[in-house]
């Protein structure tokens, strides 16, 4: 019998997160749900695929916190069994600002939360996935945004730089664990449907911005969802160090 694949969801107990955890269980998946500070959503999230017949624990973690991703991921070796599919999600946006408004503190809470916390939990998957330490191979898909590409001016170029990152890590790491079994991808997301926009400080700004969108609406979170399935699955076998767009054509 061949063994239940694992996949590692940061962020996963609301918006875009969510939606992957659920989709991955319906794909037989069992699945860890990280969270950091939202623990009824998540677990009542992981209750519901529970009783759905998956498999499926919450952990909570900052993963900007290196000790709490190194428990993270032990907790999951424990309790789960073998990674095959990491989920890099879990982000912070602030308010819209200028950048003569933004504070160090305020960038580097923005780049431990978006962009360490990506690296941290890549190396943990990566020692336990790559060949070279023994593992079977996986997926990494990169959780980025089309704000890499626009680059936020006047609402958060911090974020959007953060974004930048990801997407340098993305092309980065593939190559560097392309021949070890493990490919590396990323999806960029843009104006969808969750809670984020309003840690902005514009709830409706996808109302605002949504007649700039060629397909004129915001998108769903399981929408990006489905990209993120692909492209963690075997159908996307011959994808690494790529980016996939999900923005309506904007
Ligand atoms: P969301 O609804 O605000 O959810 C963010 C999730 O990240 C929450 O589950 C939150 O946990 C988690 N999180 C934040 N910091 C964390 C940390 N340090 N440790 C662990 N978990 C942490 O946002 P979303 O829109 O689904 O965003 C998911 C990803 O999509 C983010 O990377 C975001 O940048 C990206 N994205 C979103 C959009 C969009 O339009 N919504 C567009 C492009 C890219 P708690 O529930 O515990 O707070």
């Amino acid at each position: 019998m061949r063994a239940q694949k694992v996949v590692v969801i940061t962020g996963g107990g609301r918006g875009i997160g969510a939606a992957a955890a659920k989709l991955f269980a319906k794909e037989g998946y069992a699945v860890c749900i990280n969270y950091k500070s939202n623990s009824e959503t998540a677990n009542t999230l992981a209750q519901g695929i529970i009783a759905e017949g998956g498999r499926c624990i919450t952990v909570q973690a900052d993963v900007s916190n290196e000790a709490d991703v190194i428990r993270m991921f032990s907790t999951v070796d424990k309790e789960l069994g073998a990674i095959s599919v990491l989920v890099n999600n879990a982000g912070i946006l602030k308010q819209q600002s200028r950048l003569e408004e933004m504070t160090a503190d305020r960038i580097n809470e923005i780049l431990f939360n978006n962009v360490t916390s990506y690296f941290i939990c890549s190396r943990e998957a990566v020692k336990r996935m790559s060949s070279r330490h023994g593992g079977n191979g996986g997926v990494i898909v990169n959780v980025s945004s089309g704000a890499a590409r626009t680059g936020s001016p006047n609402e958060y170029i911090d974020y959007a730089a953060s974004k930048g990152a990801i997407d340098t890590l993305t092309k980065g790491l593939s190559l560097e664990v392309a021949a070890e079994g493990i490919r590396v991808n990323c999806v960029r997301p843009g104006l969808i449907h969750t809670d984020m926009h309003a840690d902005g400080g514009e709830p409706e700004r996808i109302e605002r911005l949504k007649s700039k969108i060629p397909l004129q609406r915001g998108g769903e979170p399981e929408e990006v969802a489905e990209a993120i399935y692909w492209l963690a699955s075997e159908k996307s076998s011959f994808s690494t160090g790529n980016y996939l767009d999900l923005s309506g054509g904007l």
